[in-house]
């Protein structure tokens, strides 16, 4: 049995005062999460007060991206042992954001993906198609290959808490949702591919989140599906009482 997983991503949005009145007012509402990870991905300015004011709770902390290499003349980049010195416990990679605004190829992924573990830092590692692609019928064919060459080369046994989200470019903030049966179709075929690659084990151990326009309304609904086991959540991660509805809605 996989235990739910529930991750905010606030992307470009909350200043420190802003993040300190969301945490005083979500844990004020959720109390604990004990039957479902809840983990919270603020701006990197944020995150030293957040790993600060979420110390003993249930909830755990996540950069939005990271530097393959650890340190040296990068400027304008931050690397995994500087996300691990301010408390993080995952790091979101791959992002859509990240590929189809600032570039991020496939290759440049899978070296985040190596520099996050090589730091114990655990990837949510990000898939997903375009509008164009879906109506194309390529929706597997990019996913797939996503998670083939983003995966190059990593070993199986990297893989063991690794959490990968699922989220459909077209429904990211755009408030249009993949229904429950076309965001299970991909999750199964993203289940399938693991179980094929790396074997039932990891398969069956490993999340996949849904991600796009989630939000308490339609989540329980989402994650009813065999193989969608939490939700990354952009829009409806910004109010303490949706997100907490929607960890709620995952128990
Ligand atoms: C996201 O940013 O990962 C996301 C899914 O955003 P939204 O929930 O706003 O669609």
């Amino acid at each position: 049995m996989r235990k739910p997983f529930i991750a905010a991503n606030w992307k470009l949005n909350n200043t420190v005062p802003e993040a300190l009145k969301f945490i005083t007012a979500f844990t004020a509402d959720l109390k604990s999460a004990t039957s479902v990870d809840v983990v919270i991905a603020p701006p990197f300015t944020a995150l030293y007060a957040m790993g600060e004011a979420m110390e003993g709770t249930d909830f755990k902390l996540a950069a939005q991206n990271l530097y393959w290499e650890d340190a040296g003349a990068f400027t304008g980049e931050i690397s995994a042992p500087l996300i691990k010195d301010l408390g993080c416990s995952y790091v979101i990679v791959g992002h859509s954001e990240r590929r189809h605004i600032f570039g991020d190829t496939d290759e440049m992924i899978n070296r985040r993906l190596k520099a996050a573990i090589k730091h114990d830092l655990i990837p949510i590692m990000c898939v997903g198609e375009t509008l164009e692609e879906r109506e194309a019928n390529r929706t597997w064919d990019v996913v797939g290959t996503q998670l083939k060459q983003g995966l190059e080369g990593i070993d199986v046994s990297a893989l063991v808490d690794f959490v990968i989200a699922y989220e459909p470019v077209w429904a990211i903030g755009t408030g249009k949702t993949a229904t429950p049966d076309q965001a299970q179709e991909v999750h199964g075929l993203i289940r399938n591919h693991l179980k094929e690659t790396y074997g039932p084990d990891t398969a069956n151990r490993l999340r996949i989140l849904y991600g796009g326009s989630v939000k308490p309304s339609n989540s329980r609904e989402l994650l009813g599906k065999p193989d969608i086991d939490g939700a990354l959540v952009g829009g409806a991660s910004l109010k303490p009482d949706q997100f907490a509805a929607i960890a709620r809605s995952a128990h």
